[in-house]
C-alpha cells in the first residue's frame, strides 16, 4: 500500500504595517495551502480578504501553542499542507512558532521559510548602526533580577544592541538606560512601514526628552559600547594585529586609520605615519 505523503509547513511572514509588504510566493502559498493557522484569526482575516484569499484558519496562539501544535502535526502527518503566520512580521520572531516547527522537526515534517517583513531587521537597517554584528533581545524580561543582568549585557556588549517595547512602557525603559549607555548613540524606530513612520537618533538623554508621549509600535536600538573596543584594543593588540583585525572586518586603510587613532586617542597622522615608515 503506498504511505500518505506527509504535508509541509510554510513560515510565512506578513506585513509590519503596509499590507503592501507581502511577497508574491507568500500569496501564492496561502492561496494553495489546506490551512492556515494564525495567532489571531480576526487580524489575519482582515489581510486574507484584503487578498481576497478564502481559507480554512485555525488559532494558534502562545497560550495554546502546546495543544495546538499537536493538532497541526496529526494534520500535516495526514497530508495536510499548513500555513503559519503571526500577527505581523515574522512567526517566531516574539512570536509563537517554535513549538510546532520543534515538533515537525522529531516528525521529520518538511518546514518551509517564506521571508518577508521583521521589525527587527528593518529597524537595524535603517538605523545607521554597525549592522556586522547584533545581538537581538526580544522583548527585555520583567523580572527585575533577569532584567539587571541584560541591562549588564547591554552596558558591556560591543555589538549594536536591538530589542522591541511596548509604548506604554517605553519612557520607563529609557530612563532606566539613562545610567547604562552614556555617550552611546540611542535609536528609536517607531510604526515602521506605517504612515507615521520615524526614525528618532540621538544619546539617550535627547530622544527621552524629545518623544514626547510614546504611540504606535518601537524597536530600541543602541550602539554597541565603544570604550570597551577600545579598551580591549589598548590592552591586548598591537597597531599590526588592530590593523589586521579591522582589514578582516572589511574596513578600508582610511578607515582603518581612523578608527585606530580613536581607540588610542591619538591623531590620525600619527597612525598614517607609522604605518608609511614601516
Ligand atoms: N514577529 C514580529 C517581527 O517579525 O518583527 C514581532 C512581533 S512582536 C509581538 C511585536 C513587537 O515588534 C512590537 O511591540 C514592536 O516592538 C515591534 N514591531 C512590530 N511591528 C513594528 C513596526 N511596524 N514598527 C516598529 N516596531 C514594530
Amino acid at each position: 500500500m503506498e504511505s500518505l505523503k506527509k504535508g509541509t509547513l510554510y513560515v510565512v511572514a506578513t506585513p509590519i504595517g503596509n499590507l503592501e509588504d507581502i511577497t508574491l510566493r507568500a500569496l501564492n502559498v496561502l492561496k494553495s495551502v489546506d490551512l492556515i493557522a494564525a495567532e489571531d484569526t480576526r487580524h489575519t482575516l482582515k489581510l486574507l480578504n484584503f487578498y481576497e484569499i478564502n481559507k480554512p484558519l485555525i488559532s494558534y496562539h502562545r497560550h495554546n501553542e502546546e495543544v495546538k501544535s499537536d493538532l497541526l502535526i496529526k494534520k500535516l502527518i495526514d497530508g495536510e499542507d499548513i500555513a503559519l503566520v503571526s500577527d505581523a512580521g515574522t512567526p517566531g520572531i516574539c512570536d509563537p512558532g517554535e513549538e510546532v516547527i520543534k515538533k515537525c522537526i522529531i516528525e521529520n515534517i518538511n518546514i518551509v521559510p517564506i521571508p518577508g517583513a521583521c521589525a527587527m531587521i528593518n529597524s537595524l537597517i535603517c538605523s545607521g548602526l554597525d549592522t556586522k554584528e547584533f545581538y537581538f533581545m526580544g522583548f527585555l524580561p520583567l523580572n527585575k533580577k533577569l532584567r539587571k543582568v541584560k541591562m549588564e549585557e547591554i552596558k558591556e556588549s560591543n555589538k549594536t544592541i536591538i530589542f522591541y517595547e511596548a509604548p506604554h512602557k517605553l519612557l520607563k525603559t529609557l530612563e532606566e538606560l539613562k545610567g547604562i549607555v552614556k555617550g552611546r548613540k540611542v535609536v528609536l524606530a517607531r510604526e515602521i512601514t506605517k504612515i507615521h513612520e520615524e526614525f528618532i537618533r540621538g544619546s539617550i538623554e535627547d530622544i527621552t526628552d524629545r518623544i514626547g508621549e510614546p504611540k504606535g509600535e518601537y524597536v530600541i536600538l543602541i550602539e554597541g559600547n565603544q570604550d570597551l573596543e577600545k579598551e580591549n584594543n589598548d590592552v591586548e593588540l598591537t597597531l599590526d594585529e588592530e590593523y589586521e583585525k579591522y582589514l578582516l572586518q572589511g574596513l578600508n586603510k582610511k578607515e582603518i586609520i581612523k578608527k585606530i587613532a580613536k581607540n588610542r586617542g591619538v591623531n590620525k597622522n600619527e597612525i598614517y605615519q607609522y604605518f608609511l615608515d614601516k
